[in-house]
């Protein structure tokens, strides 16, 4: 059984006004490794959510304590995200695109929750000299294995950094972790002043998230805090950031990975080919893309 832990606070900005956000549908006992994949297919599973009144952070309540889904990640398999590469493979060259003003190829970059290394391995063939750091096992060994990355098997509180990187990215990474205030002064650490940090994130206050309510495709288990604007600037502002860039996020996927999060029967039948083939961007621009630069003292 998962270990839980109730808040009478805000854990972003400690502000004690809090209150009922979505009643979760979640049953703790029952959660398992696989629940966490990134190709979970389950949505509409989430936890009880409350919000800040101040900072406008919507977190779980009860929420799993520091370290309690460590386990979960470390147990991890996901075969389908590494057969997602195309798709992932699209949305993470745009990135690099916009990185590289910022940061040009040629810098040092390490990339939180790396998951198979499809984003480290186009980074590199741009020319950054990469570094990544991932929880899953499994998930290490094929980074390994589709392009010879050697990742960081771990968290980020264990990660033994001799250097300070230029660009920090966490792609899709802020809404599973625990703490984010803890997770953010650890993360500035490892980030050379002047450094520029890579965010997506989904963003709670997005049309798309208001109007699906309880149906929105970014609730699932993994997935234990959410941001909008407000919030995130307050976590940039708070730990020295300052924002370059920030963008509406569309993610790019086959149909044949939306359509079988929508209808999972359809997994390994005919159509496979085809509609791996067919990339759609998923216009619903509920995530935020933010670039943010680290002050120099
Ligand atoms: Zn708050």
């Amino acid at each position: 059984m998962i270990r839980l832990q109730s808040l009478d606070r805000c854990p972003l900005c400690q502000c004690p006004q809090i209150k009922l956000f979505k009643k979760g549908t979640v049953v703790p006992e029952r959660i398992r490794a696989d629940d966490f994949k990134i190709t979970d297919s389950h949505y509409g599973t989430r936890w009880t959510f409350f919000s800040c009144r101040q900072c406008g952070f919507v977190f779980a309540n009860p929420t799993p304590a520091q370290g309690a889904i460590a386990q979960f990640y470390a147990a991890l398999a996901d075969e389908e995200y590494s057969q997602e590469d195309e798709g992932r493979g699209r949305n993470f060259s745009n990135i690099l695109r916009r990185l590289r003003p910022h940061a040009p190829p040629g810098s040092t970059l390490l990339d939180v929750g790396a998951a198979s290394g499809i984003f480290l391995n186009l980074a590199r063939n741009a020319g950054y000299r990469v570094a990544g750091i991932e929880p899953s096992a499994a998930l290490v060994a094929d980074a390994e294995k589709f392009y010879g990355l050697k990742l960081f098997c771990g968290t980020m509180e264990h990660f033994p950094a001799g250097e300070k990187f230029a660009v920090i990215t966490l792609l899709d990474v802020l809404e599973h972790v625990t703490d984010p205030v803890a997770f953010f002064s650890v993360l500035s650490g490892f980030l050379a002043p002047g450094g520029m940090l890579v965010i997506v994130t989904p963003d709670i206050g997005s049309l798309a998230a208001r109007i699906l309510g309880g149906r929105w495709w970014h609730y699932r288990v993994a997935h234990i805090n959410f941001f909008n604007r407000s919030s995130l600037d307050w976590l940039l502002e708070k730990h020295g950031f300052e924002i370059t860039l920030r963008k509406r996020f569309a993610w790019n996927f086959s149909a044949y990975y939306l359509l079988t999060r929508l209808l999972p029967y359809l997994k390994g039948k005919a159509l496979q080919k085809p509609l791996k083939k067919l990339h759609l961007k998923l216009q619903l621009s509920d995530s935020w893309e933010i670039y943010a630069r680290k002050k120099e003292k």
